[in-house]
């Protein structure tokens, strides 16, 4: 089975030209410094806000790095780029925050033509999507917390489920996958149900409906034992995305303020072995389980080619997949692609506008911690140089 090199950057970057790579050379090192990211995502907010003509600038620069663009045809030409390189698309429709039943069914109906689209395109694997963008936040959280509903809530929630449902069903008939991101604790009680219920009615052959378990919550490896169990008893593929999990200072803050114990390990290294436990666990379970090692950790993937060598799996292998965010960590994607495993990439795309909560998340996520230089910024400067200087990188 073929060693992945995960800092062989000629391969990273092969399909990027050189004015591409030092455009965001600039982008990268100007997001190295936490002050300027600070300042630059409150005056873009406040200037989007106060509808200043600012789109096309946002357009060009951080929008241009992290999605694919405004509408489904202007994001076809990143997908075609991505599935030369072997590399396949997660569309994900980036629109966040609403809380009207209006645009929850615009959502449902959006990704129910993305679906459709994304049949006739055989480089879009998979769509992802987020359940406070089809129901009420407030509503998820009165779920999981167990408390009875109204009789309008109830309803309410059924139409909810039903438009979760028209979407699930759309990707079922367009043997496309959905990705039904993790969100916070404290809705994600209603989340899984959901999930499961989907899963059961769609996964019977094949993983349709893909639930992401958030290994840096405690008693998380538990939950993953237990969706297999249900598929188990339930006769369906147990289809899961494993991802640490983006909200921890929130979870902390909340859990901090309202005096309970935080659902989040107390520390990295917990975080890191429950998420190795749940790959190992999901590769030992490979045929039952269908898997996606969603992560920007080098060492998650490595283990992942380790684990799949042992059980003498293909690296093609059907039911494993890694998955990055695009405009990130390009050196395991495009090298993990290369030797043959499925990649995928998570492509945002929808309204300069409306993805900018997404664009401020990642341009936080790259900026220097304690100092140190991101490591996008590493990279991209390594590549440079090997470019500048000649060389192959081998
Ligand atoms: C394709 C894709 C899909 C994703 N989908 C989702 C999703 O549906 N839901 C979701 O929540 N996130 C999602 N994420 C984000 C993911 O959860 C992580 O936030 C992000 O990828 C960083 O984690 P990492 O695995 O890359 O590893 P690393 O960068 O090695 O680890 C960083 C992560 O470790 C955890 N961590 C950091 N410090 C501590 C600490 N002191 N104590 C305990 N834990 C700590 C945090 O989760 C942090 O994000 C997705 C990521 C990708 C690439």
């Amino acid at each position: 089975m073929p060693q992945v090199d995960f800092s062989d950057t000629q391969i990273a970057f092969a399909d990027k030209s050189d004015a591409e790579l030092k455009r965001s050379h600039l982008l990268f090192s100007l997001m190295n410094y936490p002050w300027l990211v600070k300042a630059g995502t409150r005056l873009a907010a406040l200037a989007l806000d106060l509808r200043l003509p600012v789109e096309g600038l946002v357009k060009a620069t951080i929008y241009r790095q992290f999605c694919g663009g405004e509408d489904i045809d202007e994001v076809r030409r990143v997908i075609g780029r991505l599935g030369e390189s072997n590399i396949k698309t997660i569309l994900d429709y980036g629109v966040e925050g609403k809380e009207r039943e209006a645009d929850f069914d615009r959502t449902a109906t959006y990704l129910s033509q993305t679906l459709e689209y994304a049949k006739e395109d055989e480089d879009i694997h998979i769509i992802s999507t987020k359940l406070s963008g089809l129901f009420r936040f407030a509503l998820l959280e009165k779920v999981t917390r167990g408390e009875p509903l109204e009789d309008a809530e109830a309803e309410e929630y059924e139409r909810g489920k039903a438009r979760v449902d028209r979407v699930c069903k759309a990707a079922f008939e367009s043997n496309i996958g959905v990705h039904v991101d993790a969100e916070h604790s404290w809705i994600q009680g209603a989340v899984d149900d959901i999930a499961w219920e989907m899963s059961r009615r769609y996964n019977q052959e094949r993983p349709i409906v893909i639930n992401a378990v958030q290994l840096y919550r405690k008693g998380r490896l538990q939950f993953l034992k237990d969706s297999l169990e249900h598929a188990r008893e339930n006769s369906y593929l147990c289809a899961v995305k494993l991802v640490r999990g983006a909200y921890m200072e929130k979870e902390r803050a909340r859990a901090e303020a309202m005096g309970y114990p935080s659902p989040i390990h107390d520390s990295l290294e917990e975080t890191h072995r429950a998420y190795n436990e749940g790959l190992k666990f999901c590769i030992d379970h490979i045929g039952e389980v269908y898997v996606c090692n969603a992560t920007h950790n080098e060492e998650s993937c490595r283990l992942q080619t380790e684990l799949m060598q042992a059980k003498k799996l293909d690296p093609g292998h059907p039911l494993v997949a890694t998955a990055q965010l695009y405009g990130m960590s390009d050196n395991l994607s495009f090298n993990m692609a290369a030797a043959g495993y499925n990649v995928e990439k998570y492509l945002p795309y929808g309204p300069v506008r409306e993805v900018v909560p997404y664009l401020i998340r990642r341009t936080q996520e790259n900026t220097s911690v304690g100092g140190q230089m991101s490591r996008e910024l590493q990279l991209i400067r390594k590549e440079l140089q090997r470019r500048r200087a000649g060389t192959s990188d081998s």
